[in-house]
């Protein structure tokens, strides 16, 4: 007997004929004799939905209301799973995040799980009864509802299997797996069978929304076992393994992109020491993340152009706080554009391999591709370019690098 928890996805349970689906699939584990707790997102584009519905009073809003609103999708579920279990025969309850509890931080909106308490979970496991449990929420400090970040039940999941010291942790999702880049976009992508934490980490945190990039953190620190696989067919997914797992080992393993980015160049900054901190300070006071940074070299030793990019949400925050500025900073015109992608190449094999990084410059100047901003790590490679090269460039990559099925 082993104990098990397995999520189900947004669009695993968007209808009750899905949720009588999932429920089908937990019914094998309690078959075969197994501890089960279940975890559930909201049905799909409730979330989204809840979200709009907020949005309605303006861009202020009180982040503790937020949460009591958006948070409310996964109640809907857990309730309505228990009872396509309970239809199945199986003994099942529904769980929100105060009645485990799994205690979070403050940060309302993007809170971050601090302690999961098990003992009245695990009491209810050995009854035999099922757990569904409401994901993407947590309970705050000050007792108030909070959840994690879109994508959070990923996290809630991987969380509840390390506090239960479960043996896997299945996501169920609408793909049937983690491919090298993805499928709705590139056609020919390919399923991993294996890919690693840190692999998979930087896929995610990368754009590769397929998982909550905190889950896959988690799952490295705790070392559960993960596997992305389908709610809706029976084949093997992908499993979330250690380095030496991982036998042959591909120089790059996946490819990401992300929408959610947007430049900012100043031109003609001042070229003298402590402008970055200048500049930088100010957006970091205002809680909005830098991410990649290009400062070009000065012609004339006076001046030079400095260019960055925010997520597309903080764009507008961004451009505010320099402006603002304007006069002590000194530039010469801010130009904001949000019409850029960021494109990553992801491989623990590039550790050992030259000529990685090139190889992506060359298949991306080949079509006319211009970048913009480059940055890299041990195992990644990130450019920006023009939002509208987004499928050309993942495609040209995507073969440049060996990947397309064949
Ligand atoms: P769920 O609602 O089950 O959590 P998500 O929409 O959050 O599902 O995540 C699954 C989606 O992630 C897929 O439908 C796919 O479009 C997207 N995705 C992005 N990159 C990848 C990738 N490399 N491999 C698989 N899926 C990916
Ligand atoms: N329902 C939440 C969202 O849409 C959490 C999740 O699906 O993981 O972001
Ligand atoms: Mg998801």
């Amino acid at each position: 007997m082993a104990r098990i928890v397995q999520k189900f996805g947004g669009t695993s349970v968007g209808d009750i004929e899905r949720i009588r689906n999932a429920a089908l699939r937990v019914k094998r584990e309690v078959d075969a004799g197994n501890e089960v707790a279940v975890i559930v997102s909201a049905m799909a584009n409730v979330t989204n939905q809840l979200v709009e519905y907020v949005h309605e009073f303006g861009a202020l809003y009180d982040q503790k209301e937020y949460d009591a609103v958006v948070s409310s999708g996964e109640q809907v579920t857990s309730g309505l799973m228990a009872l396509a279990l309970q239809e199945l025969g199986i003994p099942a309850r529904s769980w929100l995040s105060w009645q485990i509890p799994i205690h979070t931080d403050d940060a309302h909106g993007k809170a971050r799980i601090e302690i999961i308490e098990t003992a009245e979970a695990k009491k209810s496991l050995a009854t035999g009864e099922v757990m569904v449990v409401a994901g993407f929420q947590g309970i705050g400090p000050d007792n108030r509802v909070t959840t994690l970040g879109r994508g959070g039940s990923d996290t809630s999941a991987v969380a509840l299997a390390a506090a239960l010291e479960a043996e896997r942790c299945d996501i169920f999702t609408d793909v049937d797996g983690v491919y090298t880049c993805d499928p709705r976009i590139i056609a020919k992508a390919r399923k991993l069978d294996k890919v690693t934490y840190e692999e998979m980490l930087e896929m995610a945190s990368l754009g590769s929304k397929v998982l909550q990039p905190r889950s896959v953190e988690m799952a490295m620190k705790y070392g559960v076992r993960v596997q992305v696989r389908s709610t809706f067919d029976e084949a093997n997914g992908t499993l979330i393994v250690d380095e030496d797992e991982v036998l042959e080992k591909e120089v790059i393993s996946g490819i990401a992109y992300s929408r959610d980015e947007a430049k900012i160049t100043l031109v003609r900054v001042a070229d003298k020491p402590g402008v970055a901190a200048d500049i930088f300070g100010p957006l970091s006071e205002a809680n909005i993340n830098v991410d990649m940074i290009v400062q070009n070299v000065s012609e004339d030793g006076a001046a030079t152009d400095l260019t960055f990019t925010v997520t597309k949400g903080d764009l507008a925050r961004a451009v505010a706080v320099l402006e603002e500025r304007r006069d002590d900073l000194g530039y010469a015109r801010l130009v904001p554009d949000p019409d850029v992608v960021k494109i990553s190449i992801i491989g623990v094999g590039m550790r050992s391999h030259a000529g990685v990084a090139q190889q992506m410059f060359s298949a991306l100047a080949k079509e006319g591709i211009n970048i913009q901003v480059i940055s890299t790590s041990e195992i990644k490679v990130s450019v920006l370019v023009a939002e509208k090269h987004t499928e050309k460039a993942l495609s040209a990559l995507h073969t440049a690098y060996g990947l397309d099925v064949s």
